[in-house]
């Protein structure tokens, strides 16, 4: 297939990128670095051997949009371009919506106007607001997003719902990551944010390397077994091969599907920390502090649909995640 994929250069679009390029299909990708580099591009040829388009180009912007689908007949989009720090949304709100749907609508809006009747959307277990159960399941309902990162996730849902429903022929599958960590194994692709890290493994991966002194743990009063967060830590390279599968999804019925993309299985705070120490040998020093507010106690997939229906099978552990987050932390600045 010929595949646009907005948002390619950032983490898991560039791991992504990689497994769609060793399956042989073709790539596009649109970014216009807010939070990456261009140098990912290299990067990617230097793993598979390929180098793929690239356009620096704004997705809410028409126009820079626009040339790349009046020069590319695309078979699908693949979407994850967008803001996701969820601090900063609860901060300026008004540039998350601006940017996250602004993107979507434009995007969408050409896919009609050019016939690419295909997109797969970076959606998110946020949507599922606070769980009433675990594991959770597709059908579970969603909404009470506590931030609005989340919100614009669950909006995005709802337009391409909507749209699909407008357009015959169009289909939108909504993919619910849950917590994508790890590296890509040959050290050239992974997660290094420019600011102190928000979420956990680049954070503890700073804490190992030296260049933070310490973890704060974000509470360990929960109802969980050891009072700390649990959450469904899934390698990026699982979650990349779970986005080439997703591809047939498009043959389904279905003009709008949603599949979780987890490995099932939940992990606290402090069973991370240690499989963390095991991998790579060393102490992380933690400091158990207050609950980061609208964090929830516990979320984990129930990721038998995408198993049954796409053969989704997570192949890598926790442990090998934090072996590649902390081997890629070491070789950066
Ligand atoms: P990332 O920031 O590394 O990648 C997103 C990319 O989109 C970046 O390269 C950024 O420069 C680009 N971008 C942002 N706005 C853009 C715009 N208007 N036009 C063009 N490019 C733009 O983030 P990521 O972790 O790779 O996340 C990818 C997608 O998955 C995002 O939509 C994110 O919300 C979603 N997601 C991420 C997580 C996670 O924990 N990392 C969890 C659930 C969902
Ligand atoms: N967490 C923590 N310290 C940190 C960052 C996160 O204890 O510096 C905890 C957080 O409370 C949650 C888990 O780690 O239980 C995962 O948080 P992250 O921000 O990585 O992902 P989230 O599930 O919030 O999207």
């Amino acid at each position: 297939m010929k595949l646009l994929v907005t948002g390619g250069t950032g983490f898991i679009g560039s791991h992504t990128v990689v497994a769609l390029i060793e399956a042989g299909h073709e790539v596009v990708i649109v970014d216009n670095l807010v939070n990456s580099q261009r140098n990912v591009v290299t990067k990617i040829k230097r793993i598979t051997g390929v180098k793929p388009l690239f356009y620096k180009v704004d997705v809410a912007h028409e126009k820079g949009l626009r040339k790349v689908f009046s020069e590319h007949k695309f078979d699908a989009v693949i979407h994850f371009a967008g803001l996701k720090a969820v601090d900063e949304s609860v901060e300026k709100p008004l540039m998350y919506y601006r940017n996250n749907l602004d993107s979507t609508i434009t995007l969408l809006e050409l896919m009609r106007e050019f016939g690419v009747k295909n997109i797969l959307f970076s959606s998110s277990a946020t949507v599922y607001g606070t769980p009433k159960r675990v594991p959770l399941k597709e059908e579970d309902p969603i909404g009470g997003t506590t931030n609005p990162y989340g919100t614009t996730k669950l909006f995005i849902e709802q337009i391409l719902m909507d749209f699909v429903a407008a357009n015959p022929g169009f289909k939108a599958v909504s993919l619910r990551y849950f917590n994508p960590i790890g590296a890509h194994p040959s050290k050239l692709l992974g997660e290094s944010p420019s600011d102190i890290p928000n979420n956990i493994m680049p954070y503890i991966s700073r804490v190992a390397n030296g260049k933070l002194s310490h973890l704060n743990v974000f509470g360990d009063d929960y109802e969980t077994p050891d009072g700390t967060g649990i959450r469904d830590y899934v390698h990026v390279m699982d979650l990349a091969y779970g986005h080439l599968l997703a591809l047939k999804a498009f043959e389904f019925d279905h003009a709008y599907n949603v599949y979780n993309l987890g490995t099932g299985k939940g992990t606290s705070v402090l069973e991370l920390v240690h499989l963390y120490e095991k991998a790579n040998r060393l102490k992380i020093p933690y400091v158990i502090g207050p609950r980061r507010s609208g964090d929830i106690a516990e979320s984990f997939a129930d990721i038998s649909k995408a198993k049954t229906e796409l053969g989704f099978v997570p192949q890598y552990t926790v442990k090998d995640a934090c072996r590649h987050a902390y081997l890629f932390e070491k070789k950066q600045k």
